[in-house]
């Protein structure tokens, strides 16, 4: 059995006559920079998500420039966010000469420890970017409080949880800014590099509009100092072909992992108020299962375990054609590119310990029964 981890080429196939048109529209057009279709797109992931403004860019790395140049982020300033997640959030932080300011992790959703980050706020601090890490959305409610009592602002990174909900609203419609990436293998993904920034704000959207189009007013009129920071047509176009059975994928993906928790949960033997199962042929060694609050909806961006030995369960996979990911082997605060943080192993253990642990599974709307079957199989001998 060959089993394919995000499957974009099955999802090609099925929706080609449409997607192929799109593209072939643009082409008889050639309005690639700016074409209809990106406005177009615009208003469609506005209705999608509820926020009132939706502005495409170049990828989920610039939305997080754009969205932090929007509120002028200074050299110096202290932004707070995870160290559990993809080096885009923090980097974009250091880019812009700013401070990432880690807090440690929920030992159950992997997402910013909300009842950590006041102790972490000083006189410098600007901004709390959340990241809604595997496609669940942080805690929300508890951020925003934080952030009013302290005049911060909330910048959701929402690369992996666009069409995810909290509490029945839409994720990029939670906090003042929010991000979202199209990277092809992100639920909702393009053919190359895309992404958005979404806002209540008309003022924070106009600035915007304008820093991705390098801080122009009109044409050759620069009042920002911006960047190159659009989304092709081509993309544009794409994308909306996507969208249009794109909540249909979201429960594909959530009963695909339904299907691997009953897998998983069928083999415990020392059931406990966390959910995990013990396979009873590894001895007493758990296999920790995702946990989704029961007040989210996540696009399972990821299907990610827990297990002690991580090593052996990656070459058993291997060798039985079943592909794996980890997300993420090293914590931010570790890596060498924040050497200058000067933080130190020990400072996140929940991080540190996860880091060590975690393992993504396969996952995408297409695997079926027999692949989840054979799977699990695996994952449990
Ligand atoms: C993928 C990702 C990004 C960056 O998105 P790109 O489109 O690849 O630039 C940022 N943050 C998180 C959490 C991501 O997973």
């Amino acid at each position: 059995m060959k089993i394919d981890f995000a499957n974009l080429q099955k999802d090609y196939q099925l929706h080609k006559n449409d997607i192929d048109n799109a593209i072939q529209n643009v082409l008889n057009k050639s309005n690639y920079i700016m074409g209809d279709d990106v406005s177009l797109l615009e208003k469609e992931l506005e209705e999608f998500s509820g926020a009132k403004y939706a502005i495409t860019c170049s990828s989920g790395t610039d939305a997080l420039i754009l969205a932090m140049m929007s509120i002028d982020i200074q050299p110096g300033d202290e932004i707070i966010t995870t160290p559990f997640t993809f080096i885009a959030t923090a980097e974009t932080i250091a880019f812009l000469k700013a401070k990432p300011v880690f807090v440690d992790i929920d030992e159950k959703t992997y997402n910013i420890d909300a009842n950590k980050i006041e102790e972490k706020i000083t006189s410098k601090t600007k901004a709390i970017i959340p990241v809604s890490l595997f496609g669940q959305i942080a805690d929300m409610d508890k951020i925003n409080k934080i952030a009013q009592k302290y005049n911060l602002i909330v910048i959701e990174d929402a690369a992996q949880s666009f069409g995810a909900e909290y509490k029945g609203k839409k994720s990029c419609n939670l906090s003042n800014l929010a991000t979202t990436s199209f990277f092809p293998a992100k639920p909702l993904g393009c053919f190359g590099d895309g992404g958005a920034v979404f806002t209540n704000d008309e003022v924070l959207a106009q600035k915007i509009r304008s820093l991705r189009l390098h801080g122009q007013s009109k044409r050759y009129y620069h009042k920002f100092i911006g960047i190159g920071g659009r989304l092709d047509t081509i993309q544009a176009a794409i994308l909306r072909v996507k969208l249009r059975y794109f909540d249909e994928n979201i429960k594909l993906r959530n009963q695909v992992a339904e299907k691997y928790n009953k897998k998983f949960e069928g083999s415990i033997t020392h059931p406990s108020k966390h959910k995990f199962a013990t396979p009873p042929e590894r001895g007493l060694e758990p296999i920790i299962l995702p946990f989704v609050e029961e007040f989210n909806v996540s696009t399972y961006a990821q299907y990610s375990i827990r297990v002690k030995n991580r090593a052996g369960l990656q070459v058993k996979l291997k060798e039985n054609g079943i592909p794996s990911a980890v997300h993420y082997p090293i914590p931010l605060h570790l890596q060498e590119a924040f050497e200058h943080l000067e933080y130190k192993k020990g400072d996140f253990p929940v991080a540190e310990s996860i880091s060590n642990e975690i393992i993504s599974l396969p996952m995408n709307p297409y695997l079926n029964d027999k692949e989840i079957e054979f799977i699990c199989e695996n994952v449990l001998k």
